[in-house]
């Protein structure tokens, strides 16, 4: 840690104005930038107490904890209002929070804890003043055991969950709060995936919103700064999907529905988990120019219509916002049902749906995020809290066309050209004659699939 320990003669503190005018001019003298700042402390230096700042600037897309001695001050009492002052200046959370952490040891390469114990637990609990009781600091021993806690847990002063590891981590703690009968309360609980998976979609995609392109193929970078958006506190509103299909019900999607070809390179490349993100790349390579596989199914779709948008209309139906703080007249069930679709067994008919066959297709992918990992930046112009299920189809392309399609992924130039087929929708059911079927990451029955985006229903840490 860089620190910077020049003293500053003493000063007296008068009231709470002069304080926060104290601590921006002291700030602006040791030219720390406000948004860097995640934590300050009073500590003792030679008997006088001291105000001490933390900040993370970024270098080389790296957060690197710096701490500068703002000044000596004349009592304690002095020095915990300064310390106030810098919070409030720097917009940061002014009282110590409690959190819940949960680490998939088994994510990745097996980096999870590293990732935790190197990047993560100095910024968060010593400089950001973030509380991790011992019980809340959870090591997975298995699958699903996630889902379990999260069902679980007392949430009744926690004030945001972390997992530590990849998608399918955050994707199991989901399953189990959405299972909660505090549903109502507990869903504004801010979520975060602190990168330590081989797909990290969800660090990457909020680091991407967040206006960082590059650095996002590395764990180091991703995690260090996901846990710096953890310890600045902002947090906003992120869509979540109810899918469901005979055999599975109800799954709870933040990411994607992806089939054929997209799901094949999700779940077949699992033997090579030991190259971390790269094994979906190798694998698509090697599908796209060894199998050339193509996939067969029927889509229905309800398109999302600007000016009258279907999953706004509910809430105001219901005569009350998913996004109001008081969280009163709110009726979970309600919100939680997928009006908008018939149940699986009854054939879609109605005003605004469309049926497109999806016959010798190649690429197919619904998707909620604007990156899938690093570097596959899917859809630039996704947000957290749109509506949207962005839908991607690609039909009849030969292997060089497709190949340079996924090479454009990478910077999501792929939109650019005509070949893809882009559907924005609210809802969309898949009867799938072939292929895989993947709800994030997971592999589900080879059946009709269908899902309704529920607008802003969660909360994740962001800028
Ligand atoms: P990756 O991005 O590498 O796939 P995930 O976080 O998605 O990493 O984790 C993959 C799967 O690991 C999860 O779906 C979860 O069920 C499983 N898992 C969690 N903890 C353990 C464990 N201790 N041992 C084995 N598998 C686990
Ligand atoms: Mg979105």
């Amino acid at each position: 840690m860089n620190s910077n320990t020049n003293a500053s003669s003493k000063m007296v503190l008068i009231d709470e104005t002069a304080s926060i005018d104290l601590a921006k001019r002291l700030l602006q003298q040791k030219q720390i930038n406000l948004g860097d700042v995640v934590g300050a402390q009073v500590i003792d230096v030679n008997s006088s107490p001291t105000v001490i700042v933390y900040s993370y600037p970024l270098v080389k897309y790296r957060r690197t904890a710096t701490s500068t001695e703002l000044g000596h001050c004349n009592s304690s009492d002095d020095a915990k209002k300064l310390c106030q002052a810098v919070k409030s200046v720097a917009g940061i959370p002014l009282k110590r929070r409690n959190m819940i952490v949960i680490i998939n040891p088994k994510s990745g390469k097996g980096l999870a804890q590293q990732v935790w114990q190197q990047n993560c637990i100095e910024m968060l609990s010593k400089h950001a003043n973030i509380n991790f009781k011992n019980e809340n600091v959870i090591l997975t021993t298995r699958a699903n055991e996630a889902t379990e806690l999260a069902e679980h847990w007392d949430l009744s002063d926690i004030d945001g969950i972390l997992a530590v590891g990849g998608d399918g981590t955050m994707y199991e703690i989901i399953q189990g709060l959405m299972k909660r009968k505090d549903l109502s309360e507990i869903r504004k609980i801010p979520l975060a995936l602190i990168s330590g998976g081989s797909g990290n979609a969800w660090s990457c995609s909020i680091l991407y919103l967040s206006g960082m392109e590059k650095g996002l193929d590395s764990l180091q970078t991703t995690s260090t700064n996901m846990a710096f958006l953890v310890a600045r506190g902002k947090f906003k509103a992120l869509d979540l999907s109810i899918a469901e299909n005979n055999t599975q019900g109800k799954m709870y999607s933040f990411l994607s529905l992806n089939w054929g070809f997209a799901a094949a390179v999700d779940i077949e490349s699992e033997v090579c988990r030991c190259c971390g993100g790269l094994r979906f790349t190798c694998y698509a390579i090697k599908l796209i120019w060894c199998s050339c596989a193509t996939y067969n199914a029927t889509l229905h779709y309800l398109p999302l219509s600007r000016d009258d948008n279907n999953v706004m209309s509910k809430d105001i139906e219901n005569g009350s916002s998913k996004n109001n703080d008081d969280g009163t007249n709110i009726n979970i069930d309600v919100l939680l049902e997928n009006d908008l679709l018939p149940s699986l067994n009854t054939p879609i008919e109605g005003k605004g749906w469309k049926t497109i066959d999806l016959h010798q297709n190649q690429f197919f992918m619904a998707s909620q995020m604007p990156t899938l990992g690093g570097d596959m930046i899917i859809n630039p112009n996704s947000k957290l809290d749109d509506g949207i299920i962005n839908v991607q189809i690609l039909d009849r392309a030969n292997a060089c066309a497709f190949t340079k399609l996924l090479l454009d992924v990478e910077t999501g130039e792929h939109l650019n050209g005509s070949a893809v087929r882009v559907i924005d929708c609210v809802a969309l059911r898949l009867e799938p004659k072939d292929g895989l079927v993947v709800v994030d990451g997971e592999l589900v029955e080879r059946e009709p699939v269908q899902m309704q985006i529920h607008k802003g229903f969660l909360n994740a840490f962001c800028t």
